[in-house]
């Protein structure tokens, strides 16, 4: 799963920031103060090509220069303002407080009803579904990986593109991983945008285990990765899911889409948990 969310904090006067984030470096959003009290919130974009930012902010005393909360959608790596804030009298104490969260991809993802896509690994193998629509481990009903898949595999086993398109995200810096929620945001990754709109992302891969980099074009059944044991997980298996981002009431969202998959038993709706595909 692909969401980070992280919070500062700041007050006038003590212009101290606490800042908790993820280890993934690939966005940030940061602070910076002038001795006017005059605050800059920056986003930095490092190894990445397509997200969603939605910022919020809490302001006392201060105006910020766009309208809060902030939906900005960002391609390419650099660094860009996102807003100012102003106090508005001078005279008293001002404070802020913001928080952002992202996701990768952008919104207007329609899927396409005909789409068929492989299995995440070469033709010539078949591999244990370990966790199916929402499975019990992580995959439950409601949540953004209710239609997410787990394949066991062993470690540098060879995962392959389900479906062609291009690759948006790629991680592969991290070499931990366990069965605490501690490690979720501890995970190697592939991630890739089909014609349609929608992305696949196929996580846990180990490190330096990205056959593909950013901005790639890639072919169903490409090898884009190997396998491995890094995020939240209990063992070697390749997470795989498709999904869109949708505007939702309460911002902007994961829908985890089921899809069409073919297997040695033809095209299925949906792969049953426990099953060698
Ligand atoms: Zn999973």
């Amino acid at each position: 799963m692909r969401i980070i969310a992280a919070l500062a904090l700041a007050a006038a006067g003590s212009v101290s920031v606490s800042i908790a984030q993820s280890d993934d470096q690939a966005l940030t959003v940061t602070a910076e103060q002038s001795g006017d009290g005059v605050v800059r919130l920056i986003v930095t974009t490092d190894h990445l090509s397509e997200a969603t930012l939605t910022l919020t902010a809490t302001l006392v005393n201060m105006d910020s220069s766009v309208k809060l909360p902030l939906v900005t959608e960002l391609k390419g790596a650099g660094k860009r303002g996102l807003c100012v804030l102003t106090p508005h009298d001078r005279s008293t104490n001002w404070k802020y407080h913001y928080h952002y969260v992202w996701k990768y991809g952008t919104r207007g993802g329609v899927p396409d009803p005909d789409a068929v896509y492989r299995l995440p690994y070469p033709a010539s193998e078949h591999h244990k579904l370990m966790q199916g629509h929402r499975g019990a481990f992580s995959h439950q009903a409601g949540s953004i990986n209710e239609n997410a898949y787990d394949f066991e595999m062993p470690i540098g086993n060879t995962v392959c593109a389900s479906r062609g398109g291009v690759v948006i995200g790629v991680r592969q810096d991290s070499d931990v991983g366990g069965p605490s929620e501690a490690f979720n945001l501890s995970d190697n990754y592939v991630i890739i945008r089909h014609g349609d709109g929608t992305y696949a992302e196929y996580i846990h891969l180990r490190k330096r285990g990205a056959l593909v980099a950013l901005g790639d074009t890639v072919d169903a059944g490409q090898p884009i990765g190997l396998a491995g044991v890094t995020g939240h997980t209990t063992g070697p298996h390749v997470h795989f899911e498709v999904y869109r981002l949708t505007d939702q009431p309460g911002g902007v969202e994961r829908e985890s889409l089921s899809v069409k998959m073919l297997t040695k038993h033809g095209v299925c709706d949906e792969l049953t948990e426990g099953i060698v595909y």
